[in-house]
């Protein structure tokens, strides 16, 4: 069967469900379009983990919080419906923001602490951008299942905790961060960077892999493991931190001592354009083979 276009949220719901009611699972990875091999990789374990697989794509405008963001994030959906039909994706939810938003929204969702830092404390607004679409997006396919990516592991964790709180039925799965030969982590907004920038991309997961391995070879300094990473950072004049910082796995608060399994997670600006990138990194393991840390290695 062809992959078909849903403009109206009736017309979703309405499918959806006559999948449940045909005793069909129904799956959900949310996008903004634009897809690359990333969201390939979410849709094709979507494909392999329900029987009725929704993709959405929406520029979401109220998680963006520079409006000239918004308007130069890409969109391609002709293309976007081309992959969907090749991966076998049974619906593309691709809603106008009128259809999505057709009045001033006066209700939100709002993680709170998960969101508190990183991208929460330089994107004002962002997370409860994210956090109001994607239960939206929830209660419209009404999804057994919805993949996201770890490479924005903040915005997996506010939506596991979202989840969590507030009893959604619905299983979340992570999927690994897919990578560029050299590195790099695919993203929507690599399009948008020069030769020159694109040649120094790559220096960003260099730096969080290197702090990683200080983390994995005994190093529970945060501080010594941020400044090491820092220092790779240093050589490439063309990139501008905005954040690189060591927080706890589950509750995405910086930690200043590394006992228990942390994501390094970082964003900087090439040019115009930012990108983040994130590690998983856990404590050395002492020599008879457990955890330096009570309850690490859970991750
Ligand atoms: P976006 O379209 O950027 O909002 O991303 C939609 C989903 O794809 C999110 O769950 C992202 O985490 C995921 N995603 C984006 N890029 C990648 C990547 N390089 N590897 C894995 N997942 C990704």
């Amino acid at each position: 069967m062809s992959t078909v276009v849903v403009r109206e949220i009736a017309r979703m719901r309405r499918m959806a469900e006559e999948a449940r009611r045909a005793g069909r699972s129904v799956g959900l990875v949310p996008t903004m379009g634009a897809l690359h091999e990333g969201h390939a990789a979410l849709i094709r374990r979507g494909r392999a983990g329900s029987d009725f697989l929704v993709v959405s794509a929406f520029v979401n405008p109220t998680q963006f919080d520079r409006a000239e963001d918004f308007a130069r994030y890409p969109r391609t959906l002709e293309a976007d419906v081309e992959t969907c039909s090749a991966l076998g994706v049974d619906a593309v939810f691709a809603p106008a923001a009128e259809e999505m938003y057709p009045a001033e929204p006066l209700a939100f969702v709002e993680v709170a602490a998960v969101s508190e830092h990183l991208c929460g404390a330089f994107r004002p607004g962002h997370f409860r951008g994210v956090a109001t679409v994607v239960s939206k997006l929830f209660h419209i396919v009404g999804p057994d299942r919805a993949w996201f990516g770890e490479k924005d592991a903040q915005q997996l964790a506010v939506i596991r905790r979202m989840v969590a709180d507030l009893n959604f039925p619905v299983e979340v799965l992570a999927v690994p961060t897919v990578r560029e030969a050299d590195g790099l982590a695919m993203s929507s907004r690599n399009r948008r960077l020069s030769a020159e920038e694109r040649a120094e991309a790559p220096a960003l997961y260099r730096a969080l892999e290197e702090a990683a391995g200080m983390v994995g070879r005994g190093c529970a300094d945060a501080g010594a493991v941020k400044r090491a990473a820092l220092a790779r950072l240093d050589g490439h004049p063309g990139m501008r931190l905005e954040y690189l910082e060591v927080v706890d796995e589950g509750s995405f608060q910086p930690v200043e001592r590394i006992t228990a399994p942390v994501r390094i997670a970082a964003a900087v600006w090439l040019g115009q354009t930012r990108l983040i990138d994130n590690v998983f990194a856990a404590p050395a393991l002492s020599p008879g083979g457990t955890s330096t840390a009570p309850g690490a290695g859970s991750a």
